[in-house]
């Protein structure tokens, strides 16, 4: 396999898609050399066969709004891969969402979901529904309608959806409400589901939790620790949030968040009444920051900025793909950031990866450092098949064990002649192998 090749033919089948093929390209360019010392792979088309996804369901949702008028958007699943597991991925519902953005997600998430060792396939799904602005009820039909065409697709040991950008713990209980509706079965076919109905303690904060504990384990390697650290963060939703509480419990200092209308710099750092604003922040409806300056007077807001021009020791991007570009990464570097980890998926643009692995900070990608949040789906699926709820300390230990061994693969995986860790590299090949093997096995499907 050539991954320009490959690459080439890819952009010539999709020239509308450069999200999906960003996220195909960098995993080719890191799995190429291990991929080609085994000759099996190429004579089974692994590659072929991986990068396009088994099946999309595209679908019209119609719904009514308060005014009465009505409403059309569009809906998608992308099951991209089931080698390990039922097909299992967040839905985003967001204006930006289209096919490219949900097969890069879809992509991701089949090397993500492996690094978990879960028995978890990779899919993901969404609309581009703007949740920003609507009211609850408008949610609510939204949602019922988005279910009515999914629900064909879905189930415990075929598909199991989440939450991503827009879709949280309100809008999977409404999901869930239709699809019980529909199939008259309560089977936990979601995850991230309320915690006296299914859901598992710890899930809403998961994502984040994993994230710092990946980022502990990263500064461990350079015998450093989070603790009383100067962290940027970038986003104030649910990543963010559980990201703030995990880092500000263990006696970091997060200085920043971020929104689509600017940042925050808080020099005194985030305390529990700022967290708690930042979840009042995101049930406003509003998509905006600023509120969190005018309510703590310590705290500045900055227009239009991205925080990555905030000197600190630790970057954690938590927002949306491609949010940090090169001259970002150059601040950093320049500023003397110590690690980058990513909380949300693709924050990075190749460009910006190139430069701070050339400075040689540590950097982590998305789909190692924020595996912790279907992680802990996946633990909610056991739980629900087992029918039974686990204590939130047995939760938290089992997702920090896991962020343990994908951060030991990585380096497994990822270690370069000059001791430096290309967790990039490291997760991609063990994602990839696992998945690859288990194709392998499964004959020609
Ligand atoms: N959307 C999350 C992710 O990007 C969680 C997916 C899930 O729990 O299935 O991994």
């Amino acid at each position: 396999m050539q991954a320009d090749k490959v690459i080439t033919a890819l952009k010539q089948r999709y020239p509308n898609e450069p999200e999906y093929i960003q996220a195909v390209h960098e995993v080719l360019l890191s799995i190429e050399e291990v991929y080609n010392a085994y000759p099996q792979f190429e004579a089974a088309n692994i590659i072929e066969r991986l990068i396009e996804p088994d099946r999309i369901l595209t679908f019209k949702v119609s719904w009514v709004d308060d005014a009465g008028h009505v409403q059309i958007n569009r809906g998608y699943r992308v099951q991209f891969n089931n080698a390990i597991g039922p097909y299992k991925g967040g839905l985003r519902f967001h204006p930006s969402v289209n096919l490219s953005i949900l097969k890069f997600l879809g992509f991701e998430q089949i090397f993500k979901n492996s690094l978990t060792t879960l028995a978890m396939g990779g899919a993901k799904g969404g609309s581009d529904f703007n949740p920003k602005g609507k009211s609850n009820a408008e949610i609510m039909r939204f949602c019922q309608a988005f279910m009515l065409e999914l629900w064909r697709i879905v189930g415990p040991e075929t598909d199991v959806p989440a939450g991503d950008i827009g879709v949280g713990g309100r809008e999977i209980g409404f999901l869930y409400g239709m699809y019980k509706k529909l199939t008259m079965e309560h089977n936990g076919v979601l995850t991230g589901k309320g915690t006296n109905w299914g859901g598992s303690l710890v899930r809403p904060e998961a994502t984040g939790f994993g994230v710092v504990y990946f980022t502990n384990e990263m500064l461990a390697t350079i015998g450093q620790s989070i603790e009383g650290k100067k962290i940027a963060i970038s986003g104030f939703g649910n990543v963010a949030w559980g990201a703030v509480k995990k880092a500000t419990e263990l006696g970091a200092k997060v200085i920043t968040l971020s929104g689509p209308d600017g940042y925050i710099y808080d020099p005194e750092g985030m305390n529990a009444e700022k967290i708690d604003f930042m979840l009042e922040l995101r049930a406003s409806n509003e998509d905006v920051v600023k509120p969190f300056a005018d309510r703590f007077s310590g705290a500045k807001f900055f227009d239009g900025r991205h925080p990555w021009e905030v000197p600190c020791d630790v970057a954690i991007p938590c927002a949306t793909q491609n949010e940090l570009d090169e001259n970002d990464a150059k601040n950093l570097i320049e500023n003397g950031c110590k690690c980058l980890c990513e909380g949300a998926n693709m924050p990075c643009t190749p460009q910006a990866i190139h430069a701070i692995q050339q400075s040689k900070i540590l950097y982590a990608p998305g789909k190692a450092a924020n595996a912790g949040g279907v992680a802990t789906s996946g633990l909610e699926m056991s739980q629900n098949a087992s029918k039974l709820a686990w204590p939130a300390n047995e939760v938290d230990m089992r997702l920090r064990q896991i962020m343990h061994n994908i951060h030991q693969n990585c380096m497994n995986y990822g270690k370069q002649p000059d001791g430096y860790t290309d967790y990039v590299k490291g997760a991609n090949i063990a994602g990839f192998l696992k998945v690859a093997n288990a194709m392998m096995e499964q004959g020609v499907v």
